[in-house]
């Protein structure tokens, strides 16, 4: 159905849709289903699902890859972001 906000008919937004990038085991081609959105791969293919998260699950080997450290990386990025916005609304580098 068509709405005022999405004016494609929705087997042109499904023929639009990127496609799957994995290989079918069955074919050896690749997949070309519809990816879901926000993945590169199918619904057949791994998008959502995933291993069980929480620290019962950790795969630990070193620290720099926790959701703790992703996020703190994430934040410093931003900072930096911000500051050298920041410098450059003032005229500065
Ligand atoms: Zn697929």
């Amino acid at each position: 159905m068509k709405s005022p906000d999405n004016p494609k008919h929705p087997a042109q937004r499904l023929a639009d849709a990127p496609r799957c990038t994995a290989t079918a085991k069955s074919t050896g081609c690749r997949c070309n289903s519809p990816a879901v959105k926000g993945w590169k791969v199918c619904r057949m293919h791994g998008a959502r699902g995933g291993a069980p998260s929480g620290p019962a699950n950790g795969r630990w080997r070193h620290g720099n890859r926790t959701r703790a450290g992703d996020d703190m990386r994430r934040m410093m990025a931003q900072l930096v972001r911000e500051a050298r916005d920041t410098a450059k609304a003032l005229g500065g580098i």
